[in-house]
């Protein structure tokens, strides 16, 4: 069986993607986190998205694949159905190398399905009919009333058995399309993602256009993905999904979600997410959610300022302009404490300005994504922080008998301890402080995870 992880490995290409459609019930969820090697799917009962519902990458015999469950998409209990399948239909004639239309056995050819077979006819994907219910071999013959909905491939499967979802799984990666060989690149990639009108496409003309040397543009194998490589000053950068940047307005009233889930899609595939802030607005929560996919990903991140001309003119008192930018610093760092790692910088796509200072910050977070702590260093860091601040509850003193660094991009430092349950979430974030006094790591998230001394063979 495949399986799933929202951290994703380095890709060299763009990941074809698969995009599961189908009215509520039918069994949506279930397929998707069969296919996505997971348990349970994570509910979040805000209108919007459930991210880890929606998206997965998934792996069947060594074919990878990007797979997006559209009824992770939550709407509002006054959004018709008629409204959701309009979005469905949007994001998998955005997105989709293959479609699965999934329908349920149990009740037949609903009006909703011949709905979405309408909007889904006659649009240039492979589409698979996916008759999910079919429990056992008694009810294969519940396939046969689907061929009215006028589509060629149906798979019988239970989805929650896994009857039949193998065959189902041969046939999608048969149907994939061939990962393009392109060379392995040494370009460090970076997706620039952020709230509709930050002015995202204007720094993308200007990094490309400033230097003039747009090197290629590599079609990606998943439709619509184009990505971009670029020269700034001797150091090649490949812009990731600069299709989903340059979009416009072609999806209406679902902006927020969509942006979501294009940005998760270029992130995955990014070694460093810049993260674009309009400067007239300050920090707003809609450019906060998009911050923390990458904080989620454990992926670098460098936020970027845009529009300060319209804030402070280029010329003009320096001291006055410095204390502006700190105020502005500071505020951001008030509203997103967690995310005290990012470096801020500050630009004007408009007069192109600031643009070095972005990338060297973002070559700086890349480089501090692999650090290394020796495993004596980190140690000594740790026994130094709680001898300075012990920490007791219930009677008991946290100890730490050890700490090791099991992996890199990001890093993850792994504590073993007396009692987990005394490790409270301030003090885990006081390590991490301390261990950041030492190697500030600048631009990247880290992970301290805490395990009972036990589990330490
Ligand atoms: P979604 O709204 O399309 O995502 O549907 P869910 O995955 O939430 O499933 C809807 C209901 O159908 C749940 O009660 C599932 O347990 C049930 N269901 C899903 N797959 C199967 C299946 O293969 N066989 C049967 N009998 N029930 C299923
Ligand atoms: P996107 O939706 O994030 O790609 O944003 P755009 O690049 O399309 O920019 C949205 C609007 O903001 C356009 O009208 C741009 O001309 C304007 N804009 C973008 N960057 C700047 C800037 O640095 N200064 C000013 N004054 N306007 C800008």
């Amino acid at each position: 069986m495949g399986s799933g992880t929202l951290r994703t490995p380095q890709m060299s290409a763009s990941y074809p993607t698969v995009v599961i459609v189908g009215r509520p019930n039918v069994g949506k969820s279930t397929l998707f986190n069969r296919m996505a090697g997971r348990r349970i799917a994570v509910i979040d009962d805000k209108p919007g998205i459930t991210r880890d519902r929606l998206y997965a990458e998934c792996d069947h015999h060594g074919r990878q694949y990007q797979l997006v469950d559209t009824g992770g998409i939550l709407f509002g209990d006054d959004d018709p159905l008629v409204e959701q399948i309009r979005v469905q239909v949007e994001v998998a004639l955005s997105d989709a190398d293959i479609v699965l239309f999934m329908v349920d056995a149990d009740t037949g050819i609903a009006p909703a399905d011949w709905d979405l077979a309408e909007r889904l006819r006659g649009f240039d994907r492979q589409i698979i009919v996916v008759v999910n219910k079919v429990d056992s071999e008694g009810r294969e013959d519940l396939v046969h009333e689907f061929h009215a909905l006028g589509f060629e491939n149906l798979v019988g499967i239970s989805s929650i058995h896994g009857r039949g979802v193998d065959d189902l799984l041969t046939s999608i990666v048969e149907g994939l399309p061939k990962i393009g060989e392109h060379a392995e690149s040494t370009a460090l990639r970076l997706a620039i993602i952020g709230r509709p009108n930050v002015g995202k496409s204007s720094i993308l003309n200007a990094l490309a256009g400033e230097d003039r040397v747009i090197v290629s543009e590599i079609p990606g194998t998943t439709r619509d993905a184009i990505d971009m490589d670029i020269v700034h000053k001797g150091q090649a950068f490949r812009l990731i999904d600069t299709a989903g940047i340059r979009r416009k307005g072609k999806i209406q009233g679902s902006i927020e979600y969509y942006m979501v889930l294009r940005a998760t899609r270029a992130l995955a595939r990014a070694d460093c997410a810049l993260v674009l802030i309009d400067g007239k607005d300050g920090l707003t929560d809609g450019d906060k959610r998009v911050a923390k996919i990458s904080h989620d990903l454990g992926k670098p991140c460098v936020f970027a300022v845009n529009k300060w001309d319209l804030v402070e003119p280029p010329t003009g008192d320096l001291g006055k302009r410095t204390a502006i930018k700190k105020d502005f610093i500071r505020i951001i760092r008030e509203e997103a404490p967690e995310m005290s790692y990012v470096p801020i910088r500050f630009t004007s796509a408009k007069e192109e300005t600031g643009l070095d200072g972005i990338m060297k910050a973002v070559t700086k977070a890349i480089e501090n994504w692999s650090t290394r702590i020796p495993t004596g260093k980190l140690n000594r860091i740790i026994q130094d922080a709680l001898y300075e601040k012990p920490l007791t509850r219930k009677g008991r003193t946290v100890k730490v008998f050890y700490a090791t660094q099991p992996e890199e991009r990001p890093p993850v430092f792994v504590l073993f301890c007396n009692d987990t349950e005394l490790m409270h979430f301030s003090y885990v974030r006081f390590i991490e402080n301390r261990i950041r006094e030492e190697y500030p790591m600048v631009g990247t998230p880290i992970r301290l995870v805490t395990r009972s001394s036990r589990e330490r063979d």
